[in-house]
Protein backbone atom coordinates (compact mmCIF):
# COMPACT_ATOMS: atom_id res chain seq x y z
CA UNK A 1 0.00 0.00 0.00
CA UNK A 2 2.91 2.81 0.54
CA UNK A 3 4.87 1.25 -2.87
CA UNK A 4 3.88 4.58 -4.44
CA UNK A 5 5.12 6.72 -1.94
CA UNK A 6 7.76 9.26 -2.99
CA UNK A 7 11.33 9.82 -1.26
CA UNK A 8 11.47 12.62 0.76
CA UNK A 9 14.23 15.00 0.95
CA UNK A 10 16.76 15.64 3.60
CA UNK A 11 15.93 17.62 5.80
CA UNK A 12 18.22 20.69 4.63
CA UNK A 13 20.15 21.63 8.42
CA UNK A 14 19.79 17.58 9.81
CA UNK A 15 21.00 16.47 5.77
CA UNK A 16 24.10 17.93 6.15
CA UNK A 17 25.31 15.89 9.11
CA UNK A 18 24.28 12.67 7.11
CA UNK A 19 26.63 14.01 4.35
CA UNK A 20 29.18 14.69 7.40
CA UNK A 21 28.95 11.32 8.38
CA UNK A 22 29.50 9.76 5.06
CA UNK A 23 32.08 11.94 4.14
CA UNK A 24 35.63 10.00 4.24
CA UNK A 25 37.44 13.02 4.37
CA UNK A 26 39.98 13.70 7.35
CA UNK A 27 40.00 17.10 7.37
CA UNK A 28 36.13 17.88 7.25
CA UNK A 29 33.95 20.36 9.72
CA UNK A 30 30.22 19.94 9.84
CA UNK A 31 28.56 23.14 9.50
CA UNK A 32 24.83 21.27 9.44
CA UNK A 33 23.14 21.52 13.30
CA UNK A 34 24.92 24.63 15.58
CA UNK A 35 25.67 21.67 18.41
CA UNK A 36 28.68 22.95 20.51
CA UNK A 37 32.59 21.24 20.18
CA UNK A 38 35.43 20.81 22.19
CA UNK A 39 39.09 21.66 20.91
CA UNK A 40 39.33 18.03 20.00
CA UNK A 41 35.78 18.51 17.87
CA UNK A 42 34.21 16.22 20.61
CA UNK A 43 30.43 16.82 22.12
CA UNK A 44 30.25 18.35 25.31
CA UNK A 45 28.93 17.13 28.64
CA UNK A 46 28.88 20.41 31.53
CA UNK A 47 30.72 19.01 34.68
CA UNK A 48 27.86 20.68 36.04
CA UNK A 49 25.11 18.35 34.70
CA UNK A 50 27.47 15.48 35.04
CA UNK A 51 27.09 16.24 38.84
CA UNK A 52 23.58 16.65 38.70
CA UNK A 53 22.82 13.64 37.15
CA UNK A 54 25.02 11.64 39.79
CA UNK A 55 23.10 13.52 42.59
CA UNK A 56 19.89 12.17 40.69
CA UNK A 57 20.65 8.85 40.17
CA UNK A 58 21.61 8.76 43.67
CA UNK A 59 18.82 9.47 44.84
CA UNK A 60 17.14 6.35 45.98
CA UNK A 61 13.56 8.13 46.44
CA UNK A 62 13.37 9.08 42.72
CA UNK A 63 10.82 7.43 40.70
CA UNK A 64 10.19 6.89 36.41
CA UNK A 65 6.66 7.62 37.20
CA UNK A 66 4.64 9.97 34.36
CA UNK A 67 4.79 13.65 35.47
CA UNK A 68 1.84 15.91 34.68
CA UNK A 69 0.79 17.25 30.91
CA UNK A 70 1.98 20.36 31.95
CA UNK A 71 5.74 18.44 33.04
CA UNK A 72 7.39 19.03 36.70
CA UNK A 73 6.69 22.08 38.36
CA UNK A 74 9.63 23.48 39.63
CA UNK A 75 11.00 23.39 36.47
CA UNK A 76 8.64 25.59 35.29
CA UNK A 77 8.92 27.74 37.87
CA UNK A 78 12.97 28.11 37.79
CA UNK A 79 12.37 28.73 33.74
CA UNK A 80 10.25 31.10 33.61
CA UNK A 81 12.55 32.97 36.43
CA UNK A 82 15.75 32.46 34.82
CA UNK A 83 14.33 34.18 31.62
CA UNK A 84 11.68 36.71 32.95
CA UNK A 85 14.10 37.76 36.13
CA UNK A 86 12.94 36.55 39.47
CA UNK A 87 11.84 39.94 40.27
CA UNK A 88 9.56 39.81 37.58
CA UNK A 89 6.17 41.66 37.80
CA UNK A 90 4.61 39.37 35.41
CA UNK A 91 5.54 36.07 37.95
CA UNK A 92 4.82 38.27 41.23
CA UNK A 93 1.06 38.65 40.17
CA UNK A 94 0.72 35.04 38.98
CA UNK A 95 0.11 36.23 35.44
CA UNK A 96 2.45 33.63 33.85
CA UNK A 97 1.40 30.21 32.64
CA UNK A 98 4.20 27.79 32.06
CA UNK A 99 4.21 24.24 30.50
CA UNK A 100 7.47 22.18 30.25
CA UNK A 101 7.75 21.30 26.39
CA UNK A 102 9.85 19.53 24.30
CA UNK A 103 12.65 21.25 23.65
CA UNK A 104 12.59 24.87 22.04
CA UNK A 105 10.96 22.87 19.30
CA UNK A 106 8.01 21.67 21.19
CA UNK A 107 7.66 24.94 22.87
CA UNK A 108 7.10 26.80 19.79
CA UNK A 109 4.88 23.70 17.73
CA UNK A 110 2.29 23.76 21.41
CA UNK A 111 2.33 27.81 20.98
CA UNK A 112 1.32 28.10 17.44
CA UNK A 113 -1.20 25.18 17.84
CA UNK A 114 -2.67 26.90 21.36
CA UNK A 115 -2.79 30.23 19.46
CA UNK A 116 -4.62 28.67 16.08
CA UNK A 117 -7.54 27.38 18.57
CA UNK A 118 -7.22 30.33 20.82
CA UNK A 119 -6.19 33.74 19.08
CA UNK A 120 -8.49 35.79 16.57
CA UNK A 121 -5.66 36.49 14.12
CA UNK A 122 -3.88 34.00 12.47
CA UNK A 123 -0.66 35.53 10.56
CA UNK A 124 2.54 35.10 11.88
CA UNK A 125 5.40 37.14 10.68
CA UNK A 126 8.69 35.31 11.04
CA UNK A 127 11.96 37.51 9.88
CA UNK A 128 14.23 36.97 6.76
CA UNK A 129 15.98 34.97 7.09
CA UNK A 130 14.96 32.77 9.69
CA UNK A 131 16.14 29.29 11.48
CA UNK A 132 14.69 26.76 9.06
CA UNK A 133 12.01 24.98 10.39
CA UNK A 134 9.89 28.34 11.88
CA UNK A 135 7.61 28.33 8.58
CA UNK A 136 7.11 24.88 9.04
CA UNK A 137 6.21 24.62 12.43
CA UNK A 138 3.79 27.26 12.67
CA UNK A 139 2.45 26.28 9.14
CA UNK A 140 1.34 22.85 10.69
CA UNK A 141 0.12 24.26 13.91
CA UNK A 142 -2.35 25.75 11.89
CA UNK A 143 -1.21 29.57 11.18
CA UNK A 144 -0.04 31.67 8.18
CA UNK A 145 3.32 32.62 8.17
CA UNK A 146 4.59 35.69 6.26
CA UNK A 147 7.96 37.58 6.70
CA UNK A 148 8.90 40.48 7.51
CA UNK A 149 12.69 42.07 6.60
CA UNK A 150 15.37 41.57 8.90
CA UNK A 151 19.41 41.37 7.47
CA UNK A 152 20.07 43.49 4.71
CA UNK A 153 23.13 41.88 2.86
CA UNK A 154 24.48 45.25 1.96
CA UNK A 155 25.06 46.58 5.88
CA UNK A 156 25.84 42.77 6.66
CA UNK A 157 23.40 44.05 9.28
CA UNK A 158 19.99 44.78 10.58
CA UNK A 159 17.53 46.42 8.29
CA UNK A 160 15.99 48.11 11.36
CA UNK A 161 13.95 50.20 8.61
CA UNK A 162 13.02 47.21 6.15
CA UNK A 163 11.66 45.88 9.74
CA UNK A 164 10.10 48.71 10.83
CA UNK A 165 7.71 48.85 7.56
CA UNK A 166 7.03 45.69 7.40
CA UNK A 167 5.71 45.79 10.78
CA UNK A 168 4.07 48.97 10.57
CA UNK A 169 1.87 47.39 7.75
CA UNK A 170 1.03 44.13 9.62
CA UNK A 171 -2.56 44.00 10.16
CA UNK A 172 -3.25 44.88 14.11
CA UNK A 173 -2.56 41.89 16.05
CA UNK A 174 -0.72 39.80 14.28
CA UNK A 175 1.79 37.38 15.70
CA UNK A 176 5.01 38.54 15.69
CA UNK A 177 8.28 35.73 15.98
CA UNK A 178 11.15 37.57 17.33
CA UNK A 179 14.53 35.67 18.06
CA UNK A 180 15.46 36.76 21.94
CA UNK A 181 18.88 37.29 21.07
CA UNK A 182 22.18 35.52 18.83
CA UNK A 183 19.50 35.40 16.21
CA UNK A 184 19.84 32.09 13.98
CA UNK A 185 21.58 32.49 11.07
CA UNK A 186 22.62 35.97 10.91
CA UNK A 187 23.69 36.59 14.75
CA UNK A 188 22.65 39.91 14.20
CA UNK A 189 20.44 41.46 16.77
CA UNK A 190 18.65 44.56 17.22
CA UNK A 191 20.32 47.33 20.14
CA UNK A 192 18.62 47.83 23.45
CA UNK A 193 17.14 51.18 21.52
CA UNK A 194 16.08 49.65 18.53
CA UNK A 195 14.47 47.01 20.53
CA UNK A 196 12.77 49.56 22.41
CA UNK A 197 11.25 50.56 19.19
CA UNK A 198 10.05 47.74 18.34
CA UNK A 199 8.22 47.22 21.66
CA UNK A 200 6.75 50.78 21.27
CA UNK A 201 5.44 49.88 17.28
CA UNK A 202 4.34 46.54 18.37
CA UNK A 203 2.26 47.32 21.41
CA UNK A 204 0.93 50.37 19.52
CA UNK A 205 -0.52 47.82 17.05
CA UNK A 206 -1.67 45.46 19.69
CA UNK A 207 1.34 43.01 17.69
CA UNK A 208 1.21 39.86 19.95
CA UNK A 209 5.29 38.93 20.60
CA UNK A 210 6.42 35.52 20.29
CA UNK A 211 9.75 35.25 21.56
CA UNK A 212 12.02 32.45 20.59
CA UNK A 213 14.84 31.98 23.06
CA UNK A 214 17.38 29.08 21.98
CA UNK A 215 20.49 30.99 23.14
CA UNK A 216 20.29 32.01 26.53
CA UNK A 217 23.84 33.00 27.19
CA UNK A 218 25.32 32.57 24.54
CA UNK A 219 24.96 36.14 22.65
CA UNK A 220 26.97 37.68 25.67
CA UNK A 221 27.97 35.74 28.25
CA UNK A 222 25.64 36.74 30.46
CA UNK A 223 21.91 34.91 31.04
CA UNK A 224 20.39 38.35 32.38
CA UNK A 225 21.79 40.81 29.21
CA UNK A 226 20.67 38.08 27.20
CA UNK A 227 17.33 38.67 28.55
CA UNK A 228 17.18 42.15 28.34
CA UNK A 229 14.80 42.17 25.27
CA UNK A 230 12.38 40.36 26.64
CA UNK A 231 12.20 41.74 29.80
CA UNK A 232 11.55 44.78 27.93
CA UNK A 233 8.24 43.39 26.54
CA UNK A 234 7.21 41.93 30.19
CA UNK A 235 8.02 45.11 32.04
CA UNK A 236 5.19 47.03 29.84
CA UNK A 237 2.19 44.96 31.13
CA UNK A 238 1.34 43.15 28.00
CA UNK A 239 0.99 40.01 26.60
CA UNK A 240 3.74 37.41 25.04
CA UNK A 241 4.71 33.87 24.38
CA UNK A 242 8.06 32.64 24.88
CA UNK A 243 9.89 29.23 23.90
CA UNK A 244 12.91 28.48 25.89
CA UNK A 245 15.17 26.17 24.85
CA UNK A 246 18.06 24.23 27.42
CA UNK A 247 19.66 22.68 24.51
CA UNK A 248 22.21 25.07 23.71
CA UNK A 249 23.29 26.43 27.28
CA UNK A 250 22.92 23.75 28.86
CA UNK A 251 24.17 21.04 26.43
CA UNK A 252 21.12 19.19 26.62
CA UNK A 253 20.55 19.21 23.09
CA UNK A 254 19.25 15.31 23.05
CA UNK A 255 17.07 15.33 26.17
CA UNK A 256 14.51 17.56 24.54
CA UNK A 257 14.23 19.95 27.30
CA UNK A 258 12.43 23.38 27.27
CA UNK A 259 9.23 25.75 28.24
CA UNK A 260 6.56 27.41 27.01
CA UNK A 261 5.31 30.55 28.68
CA UNK A 262 2.45 32.55 27.86
CA UNK A 263 2.93 35.71 29.62
CA UNK A 264 -1.42 36.73 30.62
CA UNK A 265 -3.07 39.85 31.50
CA UNK A 266 -4.03 38.56 34.62
CA UNK A 267 -3.86 35.15 37.19
CA UNK A 268 -6.97 34.22 36.28
CA UNK A 269 -6.73 34.17 32.18
CA UNK A 270 -3.30 32.76 32.74
CA UNK A 271 -5.40 29.73 35.18
CA UNK A 272 -7.31 29.27 32.35
CA UNK A 273 -4.92 29.27 29.45
CA UNK A 274 -3.00 26.52 31.53
CA UNK A 275 -6.20 24.91 31.51
CA UNK A 276 -6.09 24.40 27.66
CA UNK A 277 -2.55 24.36 26.95
CA UNK A 278 -3.33 21.14 28.88
CA UNK A 279 -5.95 20.27 26.31
CA UNK A 280 -3.33 20.88 22.94
CA UNK A 281 -0.52 18.87 25.12
CA UNK A 282 -2.66 15.60 25.61
CA UNK A 283 -3.13 14.15 22.52
CA UNK A 284 0.14 14.97 20.93
CA UNK A 285 2.47 13.11 23.39
CA UNK A 286 0.51 12.68 26.67
CA UNK A 287 3.26 14.21 29.21
CA UNK A 288 7.34 14.99 28.96
CA UNK A 289 10.41 13.30 30.00
CA UNK A 290 11.51 13.16 33.43
CA UNK A 291 15.60 13.47 33.28
CA UNK A 292 15.74 16.64 31.51
CA UNK A 293 14.25 18.93 33.70
CA UNK A 294 15.40 17.09 36.96
CA UNK A 295 18.74 17.81 35.66
CA UNK A 296 17.76 21.51 34.91
CA UNK A 297 15.50 21.89 38.30
CA UNK A 298 18.26 20.38 40.34
CA UNK A 299 21.05 23.00 38.54
CA UNK A 300 19.31 26.18 38.89
CA UNK A 301 17.67 25.48 42.46
CA UNK A 302 21.38 25.33 43.71
CA UNK A 303 23.07 28.77 44.18
CA UNK A 304 26.72 26.86 43.71
CA UNK A 305 25.60 24.94 40.88
CA UNK A 306 23.66 27.85 39.32
CA UNK A 307 26.97 29.52 39.27
CA UNK A 308 28.95 26.80 38.21
CA UNK A 309 26.81 26.39 35.08
CA UNK A 310 27.36 30.47 34.41
CA UNK A 311 30.94 29.78 34.19
CA UNK A 312 30.67 26.90 31.51
CA UNK A 313 28.04 28.66 29.73
CA UNK A 314 30.01 31.59 29.52
CA UNK A 315 33.97 29.46 28.43
CA UNK A 316 31.29 28.27 25.38
CA UNK A 317 30.16 31.96 24.66
CA UNK A 318 33.88 33.18 24.42
CA UNK A 319 35.53 30.17 22.61
CA UNK A 320 32.77 30.47 19.93
CA UNK A 321 33.02 34.31 19.89
CA UNK A 322 36.88 33.35 19.26
CA UNK A 323 36.60 30.09 17.21
CA UNK A 324 34.56 32.92 14.78
CA UNK A 325 37.24 35.11 14.70
CA UNK A 326 39.86 33.02 13.74
CA UNK A 327 38.48 31.73 11.03
CA UNK A 328 37.17 35.26 9.63
CA UNK A 329 41.07 36.18 10.21
CA UNK A 330 42.47 33.19 8.03
CA UNK A 331 39.79 33.64 5.53
CA UNK A 332 40.92 36.92 5.25
CA UNK A 333 44.83 36.25 4.90
CA UNK A 334 44.28 33.99 2.27
CA UNK A 335 43.10 37.32 0.42
CA UNK A 336 39.53 38.78 -0.93
CA UNK A 337 36.76 39.97 1.14
CA UNK A 338 35.15 37.99 3.89
CA UNK A 339 31.50 37.94 3.65
CA UNK A 340 29.94 36.74 7.11
CA UNK A 341 25.91 35.61 6.20
N1 LIG B 1 14.95 28.15 17.65
C1 LIG B 1 16.13 28.44 17.06
C2 LIG B 1 16.35 29.82 16.56
C3 LIG B 1 17.11 27.45 16.92
O1 LIG B 1 18.26 27.76 16.34
C4 LIG B 1 16.85 26.16 17.42
C5 LIG B 1 17.86 25.07 17.30
N2 LIG B 1 18.72 25.10 16.27
C6 LIG B 1 15.62 25.92 18.04
C7 LIG B 1 14.70 26.93 18.13
C8 LIG B 1 15.16 24.61 18.60
O2 LIG B 1 16.06 23.77 19.09
P1 LIG B 1 15.66 22.59 20.08
O3 LIG B 1 14.34 22.07 19.65
O4 LIG B 1 16.76 21.62 19.91
O5 LIG B 1 15.63 23.20 21.43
Amino acid sequence: VFAGIAQAPEDPILGVTVAFNKDPSPVKVNLGVGAYRTEEGKPLVLNVVRCAEQMLINDPSRYKEYLPITGLAEFNKLSAKLIFGADSPAIQENRVVTVQCLSGTGSLRVGGEFLAKHYHEHTIYIPTPTWGNHPKIFTLAGLTARTYRYYDPATRGLDFNGLVEDLSSAPLGSIVLLHACAHNPTGVDPTVDQWEKIRQLMRSKSLLPFFDSAYQGFASGSLDKDAQPVRMFVADGGELLMAQSYAKNMGLYGERVGALSIVCGSADVAVRVESQLKLVIRPMYSSPPLHGPSVVATILRDSEMFNEWTVELKAMADRIISMRQQLFDALKSRGGSVWLV
